[in-house]
């Protein structure tokens, strides 16, 4: 049994089908949460515990990023040469490709190392991520899953397969690898996704292969759906059919499989979403950098299509996605009423349940047997905070508070803001070594 922690003198946000804001304590066991208790209720039973005193921050669930590419890191500050790419193909074709086809391991490693620790600074405590790295793909994932045990992060991995350089058979191969060795040995942090990079890059040969390794293994699909119109575009000219159709037909949608983005679908293909039970991560930031459009977030939900909120490796902060989504929504429907509530959904309700799907864990609530996956929000209220507020002062106060502590299956990896056990400067220096090489390959 690991050590106790009990989280005192805490304002609690149990989130969770019936929010409740309560005064009190939190008791931590075995990366679970074991119980909820007035102040006071654990000292005279459990004085070897470790207490946290939160003086009075308010405590929430830690938050899940949805779609997350840890291998971005080494984007920073490198830019393609003039002219500037345009079109979303351009923006793939000389950024991101030459990117992940120039990575080599130890780059991958320290690449994901940074937004993993960013990760535990913004309180971000699941992470469903999307890798691609064409240069190197055998046993690349367990270089994934060791820099999330390094930090502590609760990681669900896969490798995005694709035939754009010819080795999307070896892209399969990778991903059932990982999937069978977290079959045999299960628990922990980690998780297995299987990755296909977009349909468009994508044959139906190795598209068949894919389908019939992940249903032997049982898992679902993470891939980008419908990012540009150019992908419906390519989809209809070389396969003469519509991606989610295509992906349905084939057998890679289901309710463990993660369609993202989807900003160029139509209603047909949204029934095929709610239909086959396939989960959307919306990623605003991204969808607007790359300038290709606002996803239609509001009808899905309307369909009752579950979905929820990545960064799409732009970052790792779930509070600052979650207030752009809010507003583009807003703006993109020229109508204020909507996007407040919707945006929160998808952060705070939408994204566990996604997560729940991968990690068969109760994740997004403080409750007994949720796993102890928390956040210590330094924020003080200015106005009234109870259930009916919540959300107002979440999206316009907890968003830009700094996290103060943050804890993953029972492990505190941030006690008032100081990392714990993680050197933060030594891991940035070598990547910045690590960088300025890769750069001059690039
Ligand atoms: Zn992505």
């Amino acid at each position: 049994m690991s050590k106790e922690i009990v989280l005192e003198n805490a304002v609690i946000a149990t989130l969770g089908e019936k929010n409740r804001i309560l005064e009190g304590e939190v008791l931590i066991r075995d990366g679970a949460i074991a119980e909820i208790g007035k102040e006071g209720s654990f000292r005279k039973e459990l004085p070897e515990a470790e207490y946290i005193d939160c003086r009075r921050r308010l405590v929430m669930p830690g938050f899940v990023n949805a779609h997350h590419h840890l291998y971005s890191t080494f984007a920073r500050g490198l830019s393609p040469k003039d002219p500037a790419p345009y079109t979303f193909v351009e923006i793939l074709e000389r950024l991101w490709w030459p990117l992940d086809k120039a990575l080599e391991r130890d780059d991958i490693h320290f690449s994901a190392l940074i937004p993993l620790i960013d990760c535990v600074k913004k309180g971000t405590t699941t992470i469903i991520d999307h890798h691609e790295s064409q240069g190197v793909q055998n046993g690349i994932l367990d270089e994934l899953a060791r820099a999330a045990g390094e930090v502590g992060v609760r990681a669900s991995f896969c490798l995005g397969v694709s035939d754009r350089y010819g080795k999307g058979r070896e892209g399969v191969e990778e991903n059932a690898r990982f999937a069978e060795k977290l079959r045999s040995s299960p628990g922990g942090l980690l998780s297995a996704m299987f990755g296909l990079h977009a349909a468009f890059t994508v044959e139906d040969e190795t598209l068949d292969f894919a389908v019939s390794e992940a249903r032997r293994l049982g898992v679902g699909f993470h891939t980008h759906v419908a990012e540009a119109s150019s992908d419906q575009e390519e989809s209809v000219k070389r396969f003469g059919v519509r991606v989610l159709r295509r992906l349905r037909d084939r057998g890679v949608l289901g309710p463990k499989s993660l369609a993202i983005h989807c900003v160029h679908i139509d209603s047909g293909e949204m029934e095929i979403l709610r239909e086959t039970g396939t989960a959307v991560a919306h990623n605003p930031q991204s969808n607007m950098n790359n300038a290709v459009g606002v996803a239609p977030v509001l009808e899905m939900l309307e369909k009752g299509i579950l979905v929820g909120l990545g960064t799409d490796g732009m970052s790792s902060n779930m509070l600052d996605e979650v207030r752009v989504a809010n507003i583009l929504h807003k703006l993109a429907r020229r109508d204020p009423r909507v996007g407040f509530v919707e945006s929160c959904r998808l952060l705070l309700e939408n994204n566990p349940a996604i997560a729940s799907r991968q990690f068969d864990l109760k994740l997004g609530v403080i409750e007994p047997g949720a796993a102890a996956d928390l956040v210590v929000m330094d924020y003080i209220p200015p106005t009234p905070l109870n259930p009916v507020t919540f959300l107002g002062h979440f999206l316009f106060g907890i968003c830009g508070a700094p996290v103060d502590t943050t804890i993953i299956n029972g492990r505190v990896l941030m006690r008032n803001k100081e990392l714990i056990g993680i050197d933060e400067e030594r891991i940035a220096a070598r990547s910045r070594e690590l960088a300025e090489k890769f750069w001059r390959r690039f």
